[in-house]
């Protein structure tokens, strides 16, 4: 008998047997990406973090609706109500259209989610297309008490919440600890509480994106549309809402706040949430060099990386930590990860080969049970991997004659790596089966191109080059030779 499902739940801080409102149905929401710029690697894992366990509760049985929402208004550019509008100023840099910055960086999106792997949620709404629904809920959060009017914002009156309910208990902050965290108000400040925020913000004429509203024109807040939109898909109460864990202070804190001012309920029953990247231990980040796109990751086309990683090599990688712990991004773990995943699937591929004997040397039957048991276990992923490995471990014993197997165990192994690696994990094949083709082509190719720098045409070499990747194939000169990759 295996464990039950158990998942770190954010908001009591412990983990809990996960037993969804309404089995065997389960309501997921995931805050999906600002869609003003190219989806970033910290991004990237936590939504392949959520596909897993999208992944994993579909293979339980569950009918999991699976909602991830696409910010296209509303975001500004700080978290306290300040700053312009990210996609608004990106439109007013570039002179586009906003609908052009959202449709630029949302095909991005969808093309990085789907070099992943991520299977697409359940319903992918946006902030503009739900502008009603934000309007109704700002009305019904003002009717209910919980919201005043000022000459620029519609704002929520965390005071009055407080008394009622626990404001910071999300962030495992106390009222004071937040209010020490935010600023003074000065003169400029029509809110009257440090800790109140916006629902709707007046648009000034020059704003390029605003709507019609019972307070005139106005755009909405950030916080408000994923309220809007996992109560109208997915109801008042729901099983799982997730995130980043920079989420979690500010914008999944003032969610709760707008849908318990709404309906007197806490929207999600467990709020789940992943941790941050880092760059050879240290945060990665625009403003210390660090950080890489995952076209980059891919190509190997930055200054940081030895080479390119592939897609599946970069979500094996991931694997390797749990969701709640950081995740180190080196050449050498990225390196490590990509024989990993190598070696996962050359033994996979053994296994219907494999002789079969009377007896088995190893159990598998407990071997599954602990793979079950690590991804019951708040989803550990690099636990569930180490016992997978010592599944790789048997199967290469017996393909070398030193263990045996039999037949049942062998049916039992392949299901199990099968529905494991593809299924849950949402690893693939990468280039279906070619691979030793196209490695054996690009060795010529290659060797041609040394041959030209050789003669010192660089001209041709640098040709070459260039129409690889105009080829989608990338070269990368190192030490030790040019190395090719998919771009
Ligand atoms: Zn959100």
């Amino acid at each position: 008998m295996q464990t039950a499902l158990t998942l770190y739940n954010t908001f009591t801080r412990e983990k809990e047997i996960f037993k969804p409102l309404n089995a065997p149905f389960v309501g997921m929401y995931v805050c999906g990406p600002t869609v003003y710029n190219n989806v970033h690697l910290g991004n990237c894992r936590t939504f392949v973090s959520f596909d897993v366990l999208y992944r994993f509760l579909l293979h339980l049985g569950y009918k999991v609706r699976y909602v991830r929402n696409i910010t296209d208004a509303g975001h500004l550019e700080s978290d306290a109500d300040e700053g312009e509008d990210k996609i608004a100023k990106k439109a007013r840099l570039e002179q586009l259209e906003p609908m052009e910055i959202v449709q630029r960086y949302t095909v991005d999106f969808h093309h990085v989610m789907h070099q992943f792997n991520t299977l697409p949620p359940s319903i992918e709404p946006t902030a503009t297309g739900h502008i009603i629904e934000q309007i109704e809920m700002t009305q019904k959060i003002m009717n209910n008490g919980y919201a005043y009017e000022t000459d620029d914002a519609i704002y929520f009156n965390v005071e009055k919440l407080v008394k009622e309910f626990p404001y910071g208990k999300l962030s495992g902050r106390n009222l004071e600890e937040l209010q020490t965290n935010t600023r003074d108000l000065d003169g400029q400040d029509t809110k009257k509480g440090r800790l109140d925020f916006a629902l709707m913000i007046k648009a000034k004429p020059t704003h390029i994106m605003q709507w019609n509203s019972p307070w005139g024109k106005v755009f909405p807040g950030w916080h408000l549309e994923c309220s809007a939109m996992s109560a109208k898909y997915l109801g008042d109460e729901f099983d799982i809402h997730g995130g980043g864990m920079d989420l979690a202070p500010t914008h999944h804190t003032n969610e709760i706040a707008q849908n318990f001012a709404c309906c007197k309920k806490v929207p999600a029953k467990f709020w789940v949430h992943t941790n941050m990247l880092t760059v050879n231990g240290q945060k990665m980040s625009k403003s210390l060099g660090n950080s890489f796109l995952p076209d980059e990751l891919f190509s190997g086309n930055h200054k940081l990386l030895d080479k390119g990683y592939s897609p599946m090599s970069v979500r094996f990688f991931m694997l390797q930590a749990h969701y709640r712990s950081t995740l180190d991004f080196s050449n050498e773990a990225l390196q490590a990860a990509e024989k990993g995943f190598a070696r996962l699937m050359a033994a996979y591929k053994l296994i219907g080969g494999l002789k079969t004997s009377a007896a088995s040397t190893s159990d598998v039957h407990a071997l599954k049970a602990k793979v079950y048991d690590a991804m019951n276990d708040d989803l550990n992923t690099p636990v569930a991997l180490s016992h997978l490995f010592e599944g790789v471990r048997i199967i290469n014993s017996v393909n070398d004659s030193k263990e045996t197997i039999t037949y049942d165990d062998k049916t039992l192994l392949h299901e199990l790596f099968s529905q494991m690696i593809f299924d849950v994990f949402g690893l693939k094949e990468e280039t279906g089966g070619d691979d030793s083709r196209m490695d054996a082509l690009m060795k010529i190719v290659l060797q041609i191109r040394a041959d030209a720098k050789a003669r010192k045409d660089f001209a041709a070499s640098d040709k070459l080059r260039d129409d690889l990747l105009n080829a989608g194939i990338q070269v990368k000169d190192g030490k030790e030779g040019a190395t090719w990759s998919y771009v």
